[in-house]
């Protein structure tokens, strides 16, 4: 037997998406299920492919479709287009992955200037047939003719519609007579002519092969092409074309259509959810062109229908196990179903629906967990806009530009240019809120940062330090904005407007930030704190007065005994630490001792010390620094208690701490008792070409051991002082961009001596651990060697992936939405973990790194920490840990159980 193309509803199910099509499967299920369901035929996936490659119909598809149409016609006891009683179909796409309405979709196929009188005479309703048949005109003159027009130019049947209905002296189409419509249908069939040069074919065979055709066509249009780059949907999938008897919405007050989802989509209530419209067809309920009702209003003047619709909604819910989205038609009190598929759904949605269907019985624990996206747990977390507000605000047009996501969340508040003034303002009133908007952000920023409520930058990608501090503050964010151009002397921005046009904005104005969609918005948008945030971080709310959080907690219970890997979060203050850890965190994978440097009077002295020409005015500005620092320990390692907590000795190149304003310039000369003019010309000399690759890292430890030593000093006499408090403190120090055995060697006979002699002192034999960050990719090939000195490897990505790709993290604007649009890479590196070359560099190092110490202990603290698809990766080549900021913490916890489960097979019931 050759190919099999074409499958009756009756011969398929659910489970055959990939050759039928979501709803070619779905409408063999629910026909199999004996749901209602208008009898019909699906052209497989694998029939497009073929018609594509080859820009022809396979050889045999014409018979197969015919023989299809002819037992679809001995069901319906009609034939197609046949003129006193047609049989009518619609022509359907339906991908492997729901596509909504990026593909083709033509209605009642088999009208012509002879059965439109056929069917007005069996109908009796002439009204209804007309309308069917301009519509259908419509459709096939939109899609298969090719009269629908790109971009912002209207389609003309609208414009002849609107005419029509101006002439008529009606507002809406329903309220079009039966002439009116048959006007229409003359006046569309001209304008084919007119544009096309060709007469609206009369042959339902020619209709039908055309609309087949056109559909398999669609699968490469643009919207089609751009859906799927987004989505990952691979071009080689191709459509199948759903052939299906049209059942008609349009036949009067008894008649209507609608969609709905057996579960409330927005907050996952157990409730039957939709819209629908009297006397109307297909599109009507989402073109916009009367307003649908809600779905439960339904009853009042269809009730018969509405039960069924009920009933069946609570078979298609139990049967598929998951809330389902639905499209029905009600001709004349009877209820047809058109489709059916799993329904999109909000984060609250998500959570809510797993946990109910394991309470009622239909889902086990595990497939709960594998259900939810865990990004989309962001919902629950972060503060969110008022859907409505943000709605107006974009029909408005207040959505002036988008840049990469970077901090989910909404934030609204009054624009701030400068961190310092950022800072200024909020000290001088508490209640500001107040939005920083940079080119980028640097650590000098960062009292200014803590200040605002989310930052928007001009430059930059998803690990500049603006992305970075996002996450680990909880801040909301938006990175590499191209459409920004700041002027920092007229305090004010452009926004150039994606569709042409610009927009001013100056410091303190109002705007809006969107960084779970990276959209701006002009103006203010009133948000909500999520409830998790109000139980576990500002506790104004009880566990016990929250749903939310009970079912968050629930499902996040579950994912916890189901997960291998622990999770730990970067954090660098006390404040941090502890929201980290309401949050479920198991230790510090990441504490960045920089920011430190900035808090406080200290940055004073720590510029002092980079000044200093000789070593004893480096010691005298470190003396002055060591309580300091030793406090920010002791405040850490009290929130942690008995948790480990990784300290990374000091990273970043010099410079980042010179002074750049005069007025700093002076007070530091001041201190040090030299000129202004000597403090600029020291300043000059640290610069660096390239600091990223510069003095920077262990570098610095190896040039100025004295900076490394205090560090250590600090650490272990913090922890000292918390022990004595009767706390199992577990310090981990960390080397920074270690490339070498040696370099390994050296540092940890530097913490070693360091951290003994503390000991000594202190009478203590408090346990530590030495190790190193893996950042580079000669300290993956060398693991082996540098394992000898390291207790610990924590794979610093953000840093491995800039140096394996020679990519700066900071500099990724200008080509990365280009690579990422050709398919260059399939996405962001510095998002998404490249496992290929990356990923593969970091097994080298954990395989070389246990061959010389096989407990050796493994974690990752670059952003990829967070990252379900890297966490996933993290799991298969056995770290022991990931770490990521404290608001990512439950997404980790849900994506290591989501990876446990899938690498083991799970526990099952
Ligand atoms: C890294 O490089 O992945 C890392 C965590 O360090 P940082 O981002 O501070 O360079
Ligand atoms: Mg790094």
């Amino acid at each position: 037997m050759g190919t099999k193309y074409v499958y009756d509803f009756e011969e398929g199910n659910k489970d055959m998406k990939e050759l039928l099509g979501g709803k070619g499967a779905n409408l063999a299920e629910m026909s199999s299920m004996g749901i209602p369901v208008p009898p019909g035929f699906t052209i497989t996936t694998e029939t497009c492919v073929s018609y594509l490659d080859a820009c022809q119909y396979p050889e045999g598809l014409a018979e197969q479709i015919a023989e299809k149409l002819a037992s679809l016609e001995k069901k319906m006891e009609r034939k197609l287009g046949e003129s006193d009683d047609p049989l009518l179909v619609s022509v359907r796409s339906g991908a492997r992955a729901s596509m909504p309405g990026m593909m083709d979709t033509i209605l009642n196929l088999g009208l012509n200037d002879a059965s439109v009188e056929g069917l007005a005479a069996k109908t009796g309703n002439a009204r209804f047939a007309y309308d069917s048949y301009r519509r259908f005109v419509n459709m096939y003159g939109d899609v298969v003719l090719g009269l629908k027009p790109e971009g912002k130019e209207r389609d003309p049947f609208d414009v002849i519609l609107d005419a029509k209905k101006k002439e008529a002296g009606v507002e809406l189409d329903n309220e079009l007579s039966a002439d009116d419509l048959k006007d229409l249908v003359v006046r569309f069939k001209d304008e084919i002519k007119k544009r096309k040069g060709v007469e609206f074919p009369q042959d339902p065979a020619e209709q039908l092969r055309g609309a087949i055709v056109a559909v398999f066509d669609s699968w490469n249009n643009e919207r089609a092409v751009a859906y799927r780059r987004k989505y990952d949907i691979p071009a080689e999938w191709g459509t199948a074309v759903n052939v299906q008897a049209m059942v008609f919405g349009n036949m009067g007050d008894d008649s209507g259509t609608g969609v709905g989802f057996t579960r409330n989509p927005a907050t996952g209530d157990n409730e039957i959810y939709g819209e629908y419209l009297l006397n109307a067809q297909g599109e009507d309920v989402v073109a916009g062109i009367r307003t649908p009702q809600r779905l439960e209003e339904l009853h009042k003047y269809i009730p018969e229908a509405y039960d069924e619709l009920l009933r069946i909604r609570d078979v298609l819910d139990a049967h598929y196990r998951d809330m389902q989205d639905f499209e029905f038609t009600i001709q004349e009190g009877k209820l047809w179903m058109l489709q059916t598929r799993a329904g999109k759904r909000t984060g609250f949605a998500a959570v809510k629906i797993a946990i109910d269907l394991v309470d009622e019985g239909l889902i086990w624990p595990d497939e709960a967990i594998d259900r939810i996206d865990p990004e989309s747990l962001n919902d629950l977390l972060r503060p969110i806009f008022d859907m409505q507000a943000k709605e107006q605000a974009k029909r408005d047009g207040r959505m002036v530009a988008t840049g990469t996501k970077a901090g989910p969340g909404a934030a609204t508040g009054q624009v701030v240019l400068f961190a310092q003034d950022a800072h200024e303002m909020k000290q001088r009133d508490p209640e500001a809120r107040l939005l920083l908007v940079r080119h980028e952000t640097s650590p000098e920023d960062i009292k200014g940062m803590d200040a605002a409520e989310g930052f928007l930058t001009q430059f930059g990608g998803a690990t500049s330090h603006a992305a970075l501090v996002a996450r680990q503050m909880g801040k909301v964010c938006i990175v590499g904005c191209a459409a920004l151009d700041i002027d920092y002397e007229a305090k004010k921005f452009t926004i150039n407007k994606p569709g042409g046009g610009s927009v001013d904005v100056a410091e303190g104005d109002w705007l809006s930030i969107d960084g779970t969609a990276g959209e701006v918005y002009l103006g203010k948008i009133e948000t909500s704190p999520s409830e998790v945030e109000q139980v576990l971080i500002t506790k104004t709310m009880k566990a016990a007065d929250s749903k939310v959080y009970a079912d968050f907690d629930k499902l996040l219970t579950w994912a916890d005994e189901r997960r291998r890997l622990k999770i730990r979060t970067n954090a660098d203050t006390p404040g941090q630490s502890e929201q980290a850890v309401a949050f479920g965190a198991e230790g510090i994978g990441l504490c960045r001792t920089e920011h430190m440097f900035f808090g406080g009077d200290r940055i004073l002295a720590v510029r002092q010390m980079i000044l200093s020409d000789s070593l004893e005015g480096r010691e005298e500005a470190l003396e002055k620094i060591f309580p300091m620092q030793e406090q920010d320990f002791v405040g850490i390692f009290r929130v942690m208690q008995d948790r480990p907590v990784t300290i990374r000795l000091l990273d970043p190149p010099l410079h980042e701490f010179l002074p750049h304003e005069e007025a700093d310039i002076e007070s530091v000369a001041r201190e040090l008792g030299v000129s202004a003019e000597e403090v600029a010309e020291r300043n000059k000399r640290l610069k660096e070409a390239n600091p990223m690759l510069g003095h920077r890292g262990c570098r610095l430890g190896i040039t100025y051991p004295e900076i490394y030593q205090m560090q250590v000093r600090a650490i272990i006499q913090a922890a000292c002082e918390v022990a004595r408090e009767g706390v199992d403190v577990k310090p981990e120090i960390m080397i920074p961009l270690v490339g070498s055995e040696k370099e390994m060697q050296v540092m940890r006979e530097l913490a070693v001596t360091a951290a003994d002699e503390v000991l000594r002192a202190e009478k203590s034999d408090l346990a530590y651990m030495v190790g190193t960050m893996i950042e580079l990719p000669r300290a993956c090939i060398v693991a082996n060697r540098i394992a000898i000195n390291a207790e610990f490897f924590s794979f610093g990505t953000n840093d491995l992936t800039q140096t394996t790709f020679g990519i700066s993290r900071d500099d990724v604007k200008g080509f990365m939405p280009t690579y990422i649009e050709k398919d260059i890479y399939p996405s962001d590196p510095f998002q998404r973990l490249d496992q290929e070359g990356v990923g593969d560099l970091m097994k080298l190092a954990v395989e070389r790194g246990r061959s010389t110490r096989d407990k050796i202990k493994l974690g990752i603290c670059g952003e990829h920490g967070g990252e379900p698809t890297s966490i996933k990766f993290c799991n298969s080549i056995g770290l022991d840990y990931v770490s990521c900021s404290p608001f990512r913490v439950p997404i980790a916890r849900l994506a290591a159980a989501q990876a446990n489960i899938e690498q083991t097979g799970g526990q099952g019931h």
